[in-house]
């Protein structure tokens, strides 16, 4: 146990902003953006049309699919447009737009209900219903992967609190402040896989965590993983090393060596979802970043402008970069009025002084690129082969077993943009053999 995993870096953590701070209910918006595409698989299919009242949790996109979820209302109030908006992924995408009407009361069929008398099929139709995806950034349906095809037994889970990016505390915040609910939720995920192993992983960066967890968890059958801080830990493949020591296969999934890895926040959702029949229409985002005046973590509804959150919280000047998700895997954004997703784990906004300066240089072969890697590529060479478009080279180097962590591009003294290079070759190697 807590073997480490080959490669990492240890970047500044800027955690001590908002890692303490309770979270707060962010206000509702004037206006919510909800759009259809916000998790792997097809969009959701609308279902509500401009001028309609909505109740809150109210259904207003439909699963679209076995590899699809259902999209619900955030709040109360009026649909006022069903039309393309600003969507993080940088397109205009379909979305329902909401005005709150302030009553924000559930609707009647999201009544409490317990869980242990319903049958696996049922759990897993409640956690569909709900919406409930990977709310780590990845936003995979979570029913899929709790219906692993056969000859695929899963006999561990494990619950992913190592949150590793810089900045981001939306994870501990979740588990320090909804542990219940967390615990319930790795009930519900043993019952519904019949798991022997039961693992809560989290960094030894937050001992009062490992502290507050050690004897709720021991209570409970599950066992603590306290793994040393070191990007990217939180990545599936080095968690599952890191606790397990299998290895899932380069192509594979974490299914192939028999684990499950869950977002503690997902955990959390499937729990309302299985107990309350709730719908996924909440997730507690970092608000941080140098520009940002009160870093803090806010409970958040789906579709919450980005504008709002840092009206909110308050900016020092105008930012020169906003993120959504963490700096090392997050995605720039081009607009403030793109709206918080369910994989939308925070929102970095930066001034311009805390951004890193400079032209990339040329290659000095110091070879750190490849000492930091995680997957153990060569990421200079996939590099230099995308730059190249000589896509059959960049594959020959396996630049599709590439996990994006960002590692090397954190490391090179050149400022090399590797991972930006190594994304660019791994889209155009799929999209080619999609034509082909
Ligand atoms: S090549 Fe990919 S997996 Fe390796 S360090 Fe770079 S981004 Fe991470
Ligand atoms: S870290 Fe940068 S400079 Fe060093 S070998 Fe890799 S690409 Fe070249």
């Amino acid at each position: 146990m807590a073997r480490g995993f080959p490669g990492g870096i240890h970047p500044l953590s800027h955690k001590s902003a908002t890692a303490d701070i309770p979270s707060e209910t962010c206000p509702l918006p004037d206006e919510l953006v909800i759009p259809l595409a916000q998790h792997v698989g097809s969009p959701a299919s609308v279902c509500v049309l401009a001028g309609q009242r909505v109740t809150r949790g109210q259904t207003i996109g439909r699963a679209n699919g076995f590899v699809s979820v259902p999209v619900h209302a955030p709040t109360s109030g009026l649909v006022t447009a069903v039309e393309p908006r600003p969507h993080p992924c940088g397109a205009q995408l379909l979305a329902v737009v909401l005005q709150p009407d302030g009553d924000d009361a559930w609707g009647e069929e999201y009544l409490g209900q317990g869980f242990h008398v319903l049958t696996v099929e049922a759990m897993l139709e409640r956690i569909r219903e709900a919406g409930v995806v990977g709310m780590g950034g990845a936003a995979f349906p979570t029913h899929v992967k709790l219906d692993p095809p056969e000859g695929k037994p899963i006999d561990t889970v494990i619950v992913n609190a190592a949150e590793c990016e810089p900045w981001l505390t939306a994870d501990r915040r979740t588990l320090l402040e909804q542990l219940e609910k967390v615990l319930t939720g790795v009930e519900v995920l043993q019952k519904i896989l019949n798991a022997r192993h039961l693992w809560i992983g989290l960094e030894d960066n937050q001992p009062d965590t490992a502290q507050r967890l050690a004897s709720r968890c021991r209570q409970r059958g599950i066992k603590l993983a306290v793994l040393p801080a070191r990007y990217p830990q939180g990545a599936e493949r080095q968690l599952i090393y890191a606790i397990t020591g299998r290895r899932v296969p380069a192509r594979g999934l974490p299914m192939d060596v028999g684990v499950l890895v869950q977002n503690v926040g997902t955990v959390a959702a499937l729990t309302d979802a299985v107990t309350r029949g709730r719908p996924l229409i909440e997730r507690m985002v970092t608000v941080a970043g140098g520009c940002v005046e009160k870093p803090r973590n806010l409970r958040t509804r789906i579709g919450t402008p980005v504008a709002h959150l840092l009206a909110y919280c308050g900016l020092r000047d105008a930012p020169a970069k906003v993120i959504m998700g963490g700096p090392m895997m997050g995605a720039a954004q081009h607009s403030l009025a793109v709206p918080v997703l369910r994989g939308t784990s925070g929102v970095l906004a930066f001034r311009r002084e805390d951004l890193v300066d400079g032209q990339p240089g040329p290659c000095v072969r110091c070879g750190r690129c490849v000492a930091v890697c995680p997957m153990h590529l060569l990421p200079t060479y996939i590099a230099d082969y995308a730059r190249r478009d000589e896509l059959a080279l960049a594959e020959r180097f396996a630049a599709r077993n590439c996990i994006e962590c960002g590692s090397c591009s954190y490391a090179c003294p050149a400022r090399i943009p590797l991972v930006q290079s190594i994304r660019y070759a791994k889209g155009a190697i799929l999209a080619r053999r999609r034509r082909s």
